[in-house]
């Protein structure tokens, strides 16, 4: 495993669009394993590999209940709005209030191309949202909003 350097905000890679995944192989695993690594050594509680410079759709999420690998992973359903401070750890240090739905249900890939389901709220409904926004070349900012 090892540390992969975190693109900033200014990078252009950032509002790129990444690629699906079509290969589930050793390299594959190698960038989910340096991704969680990265994403820990940051202190954050989500990755998408663009942040790391490979356009693939790939990210992790971990928001302190276990690692979740995301491979492709797509927003099948969406209900209610929540609005909370936001941060990336392509923008250090700045935090903006977003508006997100409440409670996200998302399909995704595991490292083994098998799809899993997942439902979320609080948080974890955020950071799915942030991270497959990133697979989009969308940033946090795009979704901010006054405070209270
Ligand atoms: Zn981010």
């Amino acid at each position: 495993m090892a540390i992969r350097k975190i693109l900033r905000g200014n990078d252009p890679a950032l509002t790129k669009k990444s690629r699906p995944v079509e290969r589930f192989d050793a390299r594959l695993a190698q960038l989910l394993d340096d991704m969680a690594q990265t994403m820990r050594a940051a202190e954050g509680c989500g990755l998408a590999a663009v942040q790391v410079g490979v356009l693939k759709r790939v990210a992790v999420i971990d928001c302190g209940d276990g690692l979740l690998e995301l491979v492709n992973p797509e927003i099948i359903g969406r209900e209610g709005a929540q609005k909370a401070p936001e941060g990336c750890l392509s923008f250090p240090g700045e935090y903006f209030t977003t508006l997100r739905p409440a409670v996200v249900r998302v399909k995704a890939q595991n490292r083994c191309g098998q799809w899993c389901f997942y439902k979320a709220d609080g948080i974890k409904a955020r950071a799915f949202c942030h991270e497959i926004d990133h697979l989009n070349g969308v940033l946090f900012k795009t979704h901010m909003v006054q405070e209270g």
